[in-house]
């Protein structure tokens, strides 16, 4: 189909210093859990990108100096001439699919422990670091010195390995730059601190030096962080945030635009809708004729037409929305708006750079497989057998499965025992904030009903004698899971005395609806969304509500989506009481007994009934009923019986999506399992 004329405006060029951006769609720089240590893996990410689409892709984090080291984070390094090829295999990814490469120059100061180098931090004022026992040393005058020539060699570096537009980077609380802004961290009495002016030098000679060394190639662009959203004691676009705007106005050839810190500027849509970000950022480009980008989980077209024509933004800037969906640009440009796979605002990306582990997304599940399995996010190779398969359940693992094996041109039949389709998916996204996971189930289901060879059957519970009957050659369990009853998950090894019974929900009994009585105790040993979403959830229904978790907080495991301090005010505020390192150890119809995880100390805490979310069970009859008769098997003619997502081993959703498409991608392959995927090898042949 060809593309919406309203559309238009989003594939006009923008002229960014001396290069041109062949469109408004820009791929922001962002973490990846890649970068140094899976070098090929990232480059490889960042062509798939280019090749979608995107004029501009940007790398992540690239330290310029031992002093400024971020080990173990996989982010990159350009420390000296031989982290050149690392950040050329990046630009050379880029260019062959026609995009403009950016680089991140980062210097952490006081964000980084140097825990690789063993460098004395180094920092504005003395301070402490932001994640180690150890402090930060004030700069000197030689250190200023140094760091503008580290700066500028990075800088020309950069345009070595082949980069178009190179960062000066003043954002997210993450980078010395920023620091130096900050009357907060600054406390100089030279000509560094003290009044606006001053705390903007070092930014300002960055920029003029960046430009005097590589400007007449390269644009410079400036990220900067206009809000810290923490009021006056920090940067805020209603005053020092445009002012330094103001100051800087013609500088940088592009201002890369957006809040701080990290959890403000990737919240997830439990917090914030898409475009959230407009009311800090709107601003910029009124005090500027430079071209001006920002983010806001954009996936809508309409949305970035909007930001262009109102006059927020020149380009449309992009970090989850271009992971979720690598072809945005090119689906908007060839018609095909129903095939833009949107970002549900899950921050399971973000977790992946937080463990230091290559990302995974929800929505896309060949993110970071690029490379070392060969995936495409949009080809897919074609069948290798006239085999038809049978998928049961259509949960994420069971849609995706459906929806790859179809493009694969496999005859597939998904059959579902409910009327709706989407498994948890359609359960958890009623669940407060969570509306936009919905996509999850929506996309693939719209992809479906456009084959003519994958057929659905709702409301079609199969029992083993229906599998048999049908005949499918290969038979696919994505019978999901449901939670526990009774209380067996982390700490407890066994059932806990009194659940399982009367007063005892789970999160599945809570999503179809049960009516509980108060006071509810939400037993957390799950640490991820759950137990928070149950609390929050029954609490809005006006029960007493009381959270109790063996962790030091709720659902401590969202520190690495970066919901964790929003959930906590969330409760909070909404009156859930938390108690933190205790664990739940018995329910006696009018209290549970709970004990400290380090003294054991008991406390009762009164309540009518109890939310478990410990562990969930994975919902594996049907597979190991139909396995447990080969015979039966042989004379239906099946195959292969195979159980993946949660009903092989509960986990999140994005596992769930990864299972069904890996299963769909490696059924009649020579797949090893032995050798799952190519490595990068640091001593050896290089790559394997
Ligand atoms: P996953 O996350 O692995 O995709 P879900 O729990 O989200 O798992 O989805 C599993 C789906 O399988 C649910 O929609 C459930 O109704 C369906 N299901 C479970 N057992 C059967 C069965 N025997 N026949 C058909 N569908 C089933
Ligand atoms: Fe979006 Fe979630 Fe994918 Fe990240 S993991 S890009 S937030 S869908």
């Amino acid at each position: 189909m060809p593309r919406d004329p309203r559309y238009d405006i989003l594939f006009e060029p923008v002229k960014i210093g001396p290069v041109m951006a062949k469109n408004r769609f820009y791929q922001v720089p962002h973490c990846n859990g890649m970068g140094r240590v899976w070098p090929r893996a990232m480059a490889a990410m960042r062509g798939v990108k280019a090749e979608g689409g995107w004029a501009v892709v940007c790398t992540e984090e690239a330290d310029i100096h031992p002093t400024s080291d971020i080990h173990p984070y996989a982010e990159l390094c350009n420390w000296d001439d031989r982290d050149i090829p690392t950040l050329a295999l990046m630009t050379e990814a880029v260019h062959a699919k026609g995009a403009l490469a950016g680089i991140e120059l980062t210097y952490h100061g006081i964000s980084a422990p140097n825990r690789y180098s063993r460098e004395v931090p180094m920092g504005p004022s003395a301070a402490p670091t932001a994640y180690d026992p150890i402090q930060a040393r004030a700069m000197d005058k030689a250190d200023i010195r140094n760091y503008r020539r580290w700066h500028r060699e990075a800088a020309l570096r950069s345009r070595k390995a082949g980069f178009d537009i190179v960062y000066c980077y003043a954002g997210h609380d993450l980078s010395m730059p920023m620091h130096f802004l900050q009357k907060r961290r600054n406390h100089r009495t030279d000509e560094y601190g003290g009044s606006l002016e001053n705390r903007v030098r070092l930014l300002r000679e960055i920029l003029e030096d960046a430009k005097e060394a590589i400007g007449d190639r390269c644009a410079v662009a400036l990220r900067f962080a206009v809000d810290e959203l923490m009021g006056e004691d920090g940067i805020t676009s209603e005053n020092e945030g445009r002012e330094i705007v103001e100051m800087l106005a013609e500088l940088p050839d592009l201002w890369d635009v957006n809040v701080s810190d990290w959890s403000n500027d990737s919240v997830t849509s439990r917090f914030a809708e898409e475009g959230y970000q407009e009311r800090h950022t709107a601003f910029v480009k009124k005090l500027t004729t430079k071209p001006v980008v920002g983010v806001g989980r954009f996936t809508s077209p309409d949305a970035m037409v909007s930001q262009i024509r109102r006059g927020v933004l020149d380009l449309i800037g992009a970090a989850r929305p271009s992971i979720a969906d690598p072809f945005l640009p090119k689906k908007i440009e060839e018609g095909r708006l129903d095939d833009i796979r949107e970002c549900i605002g899950c921050n399971i990306c973000v977790a992946g750079d937080n463990t230091m582990t290559p990302m995974r997304c929800t929505q896309n599940p060949t993110m970071s497989e690029e490379w070392r399995k060969g995936w495409h996010p949009e080809i897919i190779s074609s069948r290798g057998s006239d085999d038809s398969v049978l998928v049961v359940g259509a949960g994420p693992a069971g849609l995706e499965c459906a929806r790859a094996l179809g493009q694969r041109g496999y005859t597939v039949h998904l059959a579902e025992a409910s009327e709706d389709l989407g498994g948890r998916v359609t359960r958890e996204a009623k669940l407060p904030g969570l509306v936009a996971w919905a996509r999850v189930r929506d996309h693939r289901v719209l992809q479906i009903e456009k084959m003519r060879n994958v057929t659905v059957y709702r409301a079609s519970r199969l029992e083993p004698e229906h599998v048999r009957e049908m005949g499918c050659a290969r038979v696919v369990i994505a019978t999901g899971s449901s939670w526990r009853r009774d209380g067996t998950g982390r700490v407890h090894t066994r059932p806990v005395p009194g659940f399982g019974g009367a007063g005892i929900y789970t999160p599945d009994d809570i999503m179809a609806g049960a009516a509980v009585k108060g006071p509810v105790v939400v037993f957390d040993d799950d640490h991820f969304y759950m137990g928070g979403l149950m609390a929050e959830k029954l609490r809005q229904t006006g029960l007493p509500v009381t959270l109790v978790t063996p962790a030091a907080s709720a659902s401590s495991w969202t520190e690495n989506t970066l919901e964790h301090g929003r959930i906590q005010v969330r409760l909070l505020e909404s009156g859930v009481s938390i108690v933190a390192n205790r664990s739940v150890t018995a329910f006696a119809g009018d209290h549970v007994e709970t004990a400290c995880v380090f003294t054991r100390r008991p406390l009762p805490i009164p309540c009518a009934a109890v939310v478990t979310v410990t562990a969930r069970l994975s919902e594996d009859s049907l597979g190991r009923a139909l396995t447990a008769d080969p015979d039966a098997l042989a004379s239906a003619g099946i195959h292969s019986v195979t159980a993946i997502g949660d009903a092989l081993a509960p986990a999140t959703i994005a596992h769930a999506v990864y299972a069904g498409h890996r299963f769909a991608r490696e059924l009649d392959t020579d797949y090893s399992a032995d050798r799952p995927f190519r490595r990068e090898l640091v001593v050896g042949p290089g790559e394997v």
